[in-house]
This record gives structure tokens, C-alpha cells and sequence, in this order.
């Protein structure tokens, strides 16, 4: 058990809701392997509540926090400054508190490529299929961006794609990016040219388990599909993938390389990733 004494250093996640977050099994489980007197907590804090709360992140000499939804992108004029990749991206999920200067990062993009580098997958010159738009679709598309790969952002607000295209394309200027609206035709177009599907739609989540971005009949053995949905850990487009003879990649790995990263930023040690991957697999075994 650990223990909690003044001198204990505090981190923790915020999100509305945050009930479900298996962070505080993730990040308590690195404290202890590295014998550090931290622990991590969890606070529902309501957008009402959220400029509240980081100004309580001052003032409590709260060490860190991970931003969940719905606050990702409005937590950033409330900080006192932005890495540029957050700033790039334009969402921040992970915040250090600096003698009470708050400093935004977003650790996503980096997870996320550690899970394709991690499962053996090359990026450069692939062509890649991005589904949904959204916070995670702009952290993947920005890491992407930059690899060399020719990507398809496709989404169902077509608006909302096109505005990450044009992002990305602000700030890296030789990326190979285009957005398309969301439906079977554009799907089935897509997905017969490209070696990558990725899944950033919230589509497939809990209670959703049976919906899917990608209609089974279009995937084929050689895809890779990585879907980044980790709540199931198998979603349907998983299963589907599977069936269909694809290699998969579920969300589990970016989960943990985006807590490793902030319990770097946070604490300047190296995070002992394996510990941390053991107690999200045992945490998702027990709920
Ligand atoms: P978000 O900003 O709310 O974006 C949601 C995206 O899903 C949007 O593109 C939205 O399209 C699309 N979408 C939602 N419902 C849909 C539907 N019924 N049909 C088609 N498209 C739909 O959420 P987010 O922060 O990007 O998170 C998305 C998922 O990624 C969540 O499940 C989250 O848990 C997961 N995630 C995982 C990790 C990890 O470490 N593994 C990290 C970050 C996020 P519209 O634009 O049309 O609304």
C-alpha cells in the first residue's frame, strides 16, 4: 500500500467524465516501481468548473495533471505557456506545474507513433487512411504528417476534416495530406489504395461496441488497422480486421506511451513502461 504523507507529491487526471480512467492504475503503478513518494488522483471537473480547476492546480502545488474530454482544447488559454507540438496539434493532454508556471504538452502524438513503431509498422511512403477528425485524429495526423506518408483524413463532418488538412498543412508545409467526407463510397475508394487504416472516431467505444468507421467486406489482408479506441480493447473494426486477415493494433500501446511521456515530463526520470502496461492489462482485466 502506499503511503500518503505531507511530503507526498501529487498528479493527476481531470476530464468530465473521468470515473472510467485507468491513468491513477497506470501512472501509481510507475511511482511505486521507481519507489517515488507521488501518487495519482482523479477529479471530475465539469467545463464550468475547468478554469477553476487549473487555477487550483497553482495554488494546491498540484505537480501535474492529464487533460481528458472534454478539455483538451480548452484548457489552452488557461496555461502560461504551450510546447510547440502541442501548440501544432492545437489539444494538450498532460500539464506540468513549474513553481506555478503551467506548461502544456500533448503526449498522443507520441504514443501514437511508439504503437505503430512498436508493432513493426513503417510509415514512410505508405498511404494511410485517417477516420474522424477530432482531438486524437489531430495528434495522429500531425505525427504523420511529418513521416512521409501520403494521408486521407476522412470524416463524417467533412468541415471539420478539412480545417485538420489545413493545419497540418500550415505547419508542415510538405506533407501529402488530403480530407474527404465520411461515407461507403469515399471508404470503399479509399481503403483499396491504402496499406494503413487508422481509427480515431469515437465510433466502436463503449456502449458502442457493435458500431464500426469501416464496413467489414473492405478490409483486406494487406491493411494494417490500428484503432485507437481502447475501451473495448477489441472493437468491432478489430474484429472485423481479424476476420478479414489484416494485422491489428489495438489502443492499449498509445495509452501507454502517452503515460510515459507525461511521467517523464512530470518527474525527468525514465518511465518504466512494462509496469505500467502490467497494471492497465490487469486494471482492464478487473473492470
Ligand atoms: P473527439 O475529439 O470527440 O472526436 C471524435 C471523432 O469521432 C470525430 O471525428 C467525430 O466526427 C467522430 N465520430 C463520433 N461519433 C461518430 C459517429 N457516430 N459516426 C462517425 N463519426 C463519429 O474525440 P477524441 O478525443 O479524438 O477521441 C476519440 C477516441 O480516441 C476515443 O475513443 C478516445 O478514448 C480515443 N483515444 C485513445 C487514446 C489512446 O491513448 N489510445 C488517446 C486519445 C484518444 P464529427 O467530427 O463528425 O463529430
Amino acid at each position: 500500500m502506499m503511503k500518503i504523507t505531507g511530503k507526498t507529491t501529487v498528479c493527476g487526471i481531470i476530464g468530465d467524465p473521468v470515473e472510467h480512467t485507468l491513468s491513477p492504475a497506470m501512472q501509481n503503478a510507475a511511482f511505486q516501481a521507481l519507489g517515488l513518494d507521488w501518487v495519482y488522483v482523479p477529479y471530475h471537473v465539469t467545463e464550468e468548473d475547468l478554469p477553476a480547476a487549473i487555477y487550483g492546480m497553482r495554488s494546491l502545488g498540484i505537480r501535474g495533471l492529464n487533460v481528458t474530454i472534454p478539455h483538451k482544447v480548452e484548457v489552452l488559454p488557461l496555461l502560461d505557456s504551450l510546447d510547440k507540438l502541442a501548440e501544432q496539434i492545437g489539444a494538450v493532454n498532460t500539464v506540468i506545474n513549474r513553481d506555478g508556471k503551467l506548461t502544456g504538452y500533448n503526449t498522443d502524438a507520441f504514443g501514437f507513433l511508439q504503437a505503430l513503431a512498436g508493432n513493426g509498422v513503417e510509415i514512410e511512403g505508405k498511404n494511410i487512411v485517417v477516420m474522424g477528425a477530432g482531438g486524437a485524429a489531430r495528434a495522429a495526423a500531425m505525427a504523420l504528417g511529418g513521416k512521409g506518408a501520403n494521408l486521407i483524413v476522412i470524416n463524417r463532418t467533412a468541415k471539420t476534416a478539412t480545417e485538420l488538412v489545413a493545419r497540418v498543412s500550415y505547419f508542415l508545409p510538405g506533407a501529402r495530406i488530403m480530407a474527404l467526407e465520411m461515407n461507403e463510397e469515399n471508404l470503399r475508394a479509399v481503403a483499396g489504395d491504402s496499406q494503413i487504416i487508422i481509427n480515431t472516431t469515437s465510433m466502436g467505444m463503449n456502449p458502442y461496441a457493435n458500431n464500426s468507421p469501416m464496413p467489414a467486406h473492405l478490409i483486406q489482408p494487406h491493411h494494417t488497422v490500428f484503432d485507437v479506441v481502447y475501451s473495448p480493447l477489441k472493437t468491432k473494426l478489430l474484429r472485423d480486421a481479424e476476420m478479414g486477415g489484416a494485422k491489428t493494433i489495438n489502443g492499449l500501446d498509445m495509452l501507454v506511451w502517452q503515460g510515459g511521456a507525461a511521467f517523464e515530463i512530470w518527474t525527468g526520470k525514465k518511465a518504466p513502461i512494462d509496469a505500467m502496461k502490467l497494471a492497465l492489462i490487469e486494471a482492464f482485466v478487473e473492470k
